[in-house]
């Protein structure tokens, strides 16, 4: 089989309100890439070089941050009332090229 360089992004499963809905990818050398859909034709990919911690940005390099993001869980009795749950999702951004997710995320639709 031919090498190829071309990396082959596949959908994380992430539920539907989550504010990240990241890509997933390894290339051959097992370096690991996150990319994100930034609205229109924009994305952003994150690189985790193989063996290593940080999360870079490809774009600028800057180290990847992550954030928290909350989301209010609907399952009270009624629409849109609930028990003052709340799910936190941790939210990686660029600082540099990203503004910073916003602290309340979608809320949680009743299962
Ligand atoms: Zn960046």
């Amino acid at each position: 089989m031919a090498e190829t360089k071309e990396i082959d992004f596949k959908k994380v499963a992430t539920p539907h309100w989550a504010a990240f809905q990241p890509e997933h990818a390894f290339d051959d050398e097992k370096n690991e890439f996150l990319r994100k859909n930034l609205g229109g034709d924009k994305t952003i990919v994150y690189k985790r070089d193989a063996g290593k911690e940080d999360w870079k940005c490809m774009t600028c390099g800057s180290k990847i941050i992550v954030t928290r993001v909350a989301h209010t869980v609907r399952d009270g009795i009624f629409p849109l009332s609930g028990s003052g749950k709340v799910k936190n999702e941790d939210v990686p951004y660029c600082p540099k090229c990203e503004e910073k997710p916003a602290f309340h995320g979608q809320s949680i639709p009743p299962r």
